[in-house]
């Protein structure tokens, strides 16, 4: 045993005899400050707490008793307010060189030079401080602090069962204890939302401190430490969308702490300390924390945060709380903040209460973004410091407009947000107004309007928003939120639920696309480690090369569709021949289903995502063999400016307005038109006002976007006189300007076009 744990044991012997004791809470006080100055040679121990907002001397050793009740300090007031603001260990041979020092002549204090003081904690807050001061001039030696440590986590349970301090002042202390934050991250999904932070890992609450019985506790943490790396080596045999959608680097780290011989050696020690398994862990961490803060090293911060989340991780197997903040259920409206998120994760959360989404990774294409957005919940991504910023039930209010966090908000900062809400609201109440009125130019010429969908539940929203159909169903979103392969009947009913809210409007079912970065636990194998996922096996290629899973999805769809029309659109189409072969899948399964005198569709459209460039190259072999085709301007921008769609760097790169994407469009508007198909577009390009306007200015009429935007992007339609657009965007085109979205922009707000 080192002499630091025999010092902590001793102290946490003697103060577990004196918790058992039938002494009130006053005597038990003073008792321990006793036991404490004694333990740590030190002329005084003083202990004070947290009361109306102020840290009130309750018991001392060595200052004057007439203090005691009446010594009270703001929070960063003098040393003990600083420690407690800090949440911070001071260890000074000079007290009265501390900045923050400040001299109160009713304790007596003015004899003592040395102080070393530890914030006491509770739910991450410190509610209280104790401290030893000495006549002579010295530093503590780190036994002496670390066990000073352990018996401010003692003292924290104390007083929370004697409830000596004020449970409302540390809920209502985050304010004030650190005060207002701004974070900037990277907008996920636009959307304002004001909640209390909840972790979607829930961090845990140690309820006993002093083990009963050593042995016991050593034997739950040796279990614990099996249980987790077990978890983690499930983890690192999964693939990006295992258990908590951590990727493989971060894995790589957790194996390593998990395995980390020095980590469990430490917990040991602190439970031979007299600690139980769950506030040795903890005070592992908290020292760990300590020692991390003193090191400037972002690299070495990062790696803090992969043991935070182990620790809590252990922390959690430990005491069986196991469930995620979903499965405890949300109380009040709530901001999530997670590392990353799974996009099944997401889902199993209320919708009611959940208001918005903080992560500290994520990007623009991961599914959990895809998915938010078709919650219409607003999600910031690459928020790194987050979950050191925030605590849980702190105040947030998430301006993911301005890609802003505000941690801890202001009146004045609520006040604004309040105004900008609001105006929110009001212009969504004017789009909303829109909702019967026809998507037409100030020319008369109609453009047909209709939404992206993938979740149930967006699709009975068609109805109320106006949309002349859905012109894109995802269908992977259901394969992506299993864990399991969804049988035919599963498939089939949600596509049938789909046509009857759909009603009379069209439903165009795309077949899935997984595969690359959309990868499946059933499919991991094959689609893993590819070094351009994006232009990996996915989507169709994955549908030819194992027809099995296009058969099940061809025979749901034309089940579904028995009796109606059933629009099948093929995405990621390179060669003609591609879409054949999928055709074929789907005549097979029609003329199975006609041997078997099943009902059949009344009629099928086939049509082609066009998002590979090369397909515009042999247009014309193909347009003869389909309905419609939609262009698919996500993926396609990207493979036409070898721009990875997600890359954050490359976000000017990736521009759907350079001349060069819009003059690639306007050549397939050329291509198609006269042929008598559909032409459409379905990326995201199509529901932004100003890359709409460009659109239609080429020639396009039909636009499939995500809900949110229908609103907007019909007052811009109904703002525009179609044969000025076109002729301005001849004018761009025919010789473009170097800013050409600026220059687009500019003449829209001259013509009173509804961009802004
Ligand atoms: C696209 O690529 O534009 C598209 C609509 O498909 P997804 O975003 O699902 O790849
Ligand atoms: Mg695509």
């Amino acid at each position: 045993m080192t002499s630091a744990t025999a010092a902590a044991r001793k102290i946490l012997t003697e103060l577990h005899e004196l918790m058992a004791s039938r002494a009130n809470a006053q005597a038990k006080l003073n008792q321990m400050v006793e036991i404490i100055g004694a333990a740590l040679n030190s002329e005084v121990c003083s202990l004070y707490l947290l009361r109306e907002q102020a840290l009130e001397l309750f018991a001392t050793r060595g200052l004057n008793q007439s203090a005691v009740h009446v010594t009270k300090l703001a929070l960063g007031e003098g040393l003990t307010g600083h420690i407690a603001q800090q949440v911070d260990t001071l260890n000074l041979a000079e007290a009265a060189a501390h900045p923050d020092f400040q001299y109160r002549p009713e304790t007596g204090e003015e004899r003592f030079h040395s102080f070393a003081g530890v914030p006491i904690i509770r739910r991450e807050r410190a509610v209280g401080v104790i401290c030893v001061q000495h006549v002579e001039p010295r530093r503590y030696d780190d036994v002496e602090i670390e066990a000073l440590q352990t018996v401010a986590m003692v003292i924290s349970e104390l007083i929370s069962n004697a409830e000596l301090i004020d449970q409302e002042a540390v809920a209502d202390l985050s304010s004030s204890s650190t005060g207002p934050a701004r974070l900037s991250g990277l907008t996920l999904v636009k959307g304002l939302a004001l909640g209390r932070a909840v972790f979607h890992q829930p961090r845990i609450t140690i309820e006993h401190v002093v083990a009963d019985d050593i042995e016991v506790e050593r034997q739950r943490v040796y279990s614990a430490f099996t249980k987790m790396r077990e978890q983690i080596d499930d983890m690192a045999n999964q693939a990006e969308f295992g258990v908590d959608g951590e990727h493989e680097e971060i894995l790589k780290t957790y194996k390593m702490f998990a395995y980390d011989e020095g980590w469990s050696r430490r917990i040991n020690a602190a439970i031979d300390s007299g600690l139980t398994a769950e506030a040795a862990i903890e005070r592992v961490q908290q020292r760990t924390r300590m020692r991390m803060r003193e090191i400037d090293d972002p690299l070495l911060a990062e790696r803090m945060h992969d043991l935070e989340d182990l620790a809590n991780r252990l922390l959690r197997i430990v005491s069986g709380q196991l469930g995620t903040a979903a499965k405890l259920g949300l109380r009040t409206d709530t901001i999530l903040i997670a590392r990353n998120l799974g996009p099944a994760e997401l889902l199993e959360y209320d919708r009611r209460r959940l208001k918005g989404v903080i992560l500290e990774e994520g990007s623009l294409t991961a599914h959990v973004t895809i998915v938010a957005r078709a919650m219409g919940i607003p999600v910031i991504g690459r928020v790194s410091s987050i979950r050191h910023m925030v605590r849980e039930d702190d105040e947030i209010l998430l301006d993911s407009d301005e890609r802003i966090v505000h941690v801890r908000p202001t009146e004045a900062t609520l006040t604004a947000f309040e105004s900008k809400f609001n105006q929110r609201k009001k212009r969504q109440a004017s789009f909303a107004a829109l909702r019967d009125e026809p998507a037409i130019t100030k020319d008369g010429v109609p453009i047909c309007l209709m939404v992206n969908a993938g979740l149930r539940d967006e699709v009975s929203a068609v109805n109320h928003s106006g949309a002349e159909g859905i012109g894109l169903f995802r269908t992977e979103f259901q394969f992506l939120v299993s864990a399991t392969l969804p049988r035919r009947e599963r498939q089939m009913r949600l596509y049938r639920d789909v046509m009857d809210a759909a009603g009379d409007k069209p439903v165009v079912f795309r077949t899935v696309d997984i595969g690359g970065d959309k990868s499946l636990p059933y499919l991991r194998k094959d689609t893993d480690q590819e070094e351009n996922p994006a232009m990996g096996w996915r989507a169709l290629r994955v549908a030819l090369d194992r027809d099995g899973l296009m058969k099940v999805q061809a025979r749901a769809l034309l089940e579904a569709a028995a009796g109606r029309t059933l629009n099948v659109m093929f995405p990621m189409v390179a060669e003609p021949w591609e879409f054949d072969e999928a055709k074929a899948i789907f005549e097979r399964q029609c003329q199975f289903l006609a041997d078997h005198k099943k009902m059949l569709p009344e009629k099928i459209r086939y049509g082609a995502m066009l998002e590979v460039p090369a397909l515009a190259e042999t247009l014309d072999i193909l347009i003869p063999k389909i309905s419609f085709l939609s262009i698919g301007t996500n993926d396609l921008t990207q493979f036409l400016l070898a721009a990875d769609r997600a890359h954050p760097k490359l976000a000017e790169r990736y521009d759907w307005l350079s001349p060069a994407i819009l003059r690639f469009l306007a050549r397939i508007v050329r291509n198609v038109d006269g042929s008598g198909i559909d032409l459409t577009v379905c990326g995201e390009m199509g529901g932004r006002r100003l890359s709409a306007l460009a659109l239609i200015g080429l020639g396009i009429n039909r636009l499939s976007i995500t809900p949110a935007a229908l609103g907007p992007v019909k007052a811009m339609i109904r703002s525009i006189n179609l044969a000025d657009t076109k002729a301005q965007m001849s004018t761009l085109l025919g010789m473009p300007p170097e800013d050409l979205r600026g220059a687009l922009r500019s003449w829209a707000r001259a013509e009173g076009v509804e961009i802004d």
